[in-house]
């Protein structure tokens, strides 16, 4: 390192080297998310022939390869700019309503009210979720992390129904899948070749995490962690309890468990 020369123009080299790492963190950023979604892309094209292969419908491997593709891009939703917060937030508004239809169908609204319902899901996220995430969450803050992935997977797995459990479950690996593409990715770039060696970046080790530094964010994570495994842990027993997974008892179930879910939660608030 020539420390004395940089010391005789530290001016201009700092000038430099902001003006460097500007151009680069640009050029990084946008690099990043064309590899986020190739990577996602190609893990979602496999799980979605591997579904197809064990026998599932080729809708649902289609959707679980999509959801895979997407998921790839939800941890920026937290950087508070750019293309990938506004695809990230697009993709998830447009995406989540579609994935409830079934939901929606099941516990016998009229296709009108499913278009209100799912109208109303859409500006609620496009609007409400960004603007949450746009003020509460720091860029590889918590939802850069392993428990992240895990929300996001039983996010989907609670808002998807299915009439067999398998492709729900697909959707629900694709999700986690998706999103540990992307948290791995970035770790793997906080790695950098550099003249002969190997460099760790400032970023080293701020996505594959189980605890960020600030400790309420810790809190809110694993709290809604909980609660959400909480509710799929009873989501599945319930669905035992009422026959699911058999094919003839399927329309009545979905209106059972909201009716128990409504119970549950008047007993949770309590
Ligand atoms: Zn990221």
């Amino acid at each position: 390192m020539e420390h004395s020369s940089q010391r005789a123009h530290k001016l201009t080299s700092t000038q430099t080297i902001l003006f460097n790492l500007a151009i680069q963190r640009l050029d990084d950023s946008m690099a990043d998310f064309k590899t986020h979604i190739t990577v996602s892309t190609i893990a979602g094209a496999l799980l979605g022939a591997g579904g197809y292969q064990s026998g599932m419908p080729w809708e649902s491997c289609l959707i679980a390869g999509g959801l895979c593709a997407v998921s790839g891009m939800l941890p920026d939703l937290d950087s508070d700019s750019g293309i990938p917060l506004r695809e990230a937030v697009a993709f998830a508004a447009a995406f989540i309503p579609m994935l409830m239809l079934d939901r929606l169908e099941r516990v016998g609204l009229s296709h009108e009210m499913m278009l209100l319902v799912t109208g109303m899901i859409y500006f609620f996220l496009r609007f409400g979720i960004a603007e949450l995430f746009r003020r509460y969450t720091v860029h590889r803050g918590m939802w850069h992390s392993i428990p992240a992935a895990f929300i996001a997977a039983l996010f989907v797995f609670l808002v998807s129904a299915s009439e067999n459990i398998n492709p729900r479950l697909l959707k629900t690996v694709a999700v986690f899948v998706g999103f540990m593409s992307h948290i791995l990715l970035d770790e793997i770039w906080s790695v950098e070749f550099r003249r002969g060696k190997y460099v760790f970046k400032h970023s080293f080790g701020t996505a594959l995490k189980f605890l960020g530094e600030t400790r309420i964010a810790n809190i809110m994570t694993y709290f809604l962690l909980i609660s959400l495994a909480v509710l799929a842990y009873h989501d599945e027993s319930i669905m035992a309890h009422f026959g699911y997974t058999h094919q003839h008892d399927m329309p009545h179930t979905a209106v059972d468990w909201m009716k128990v879910i409504q119970e549950q939660s008047g007993n949770w608030i309590r």
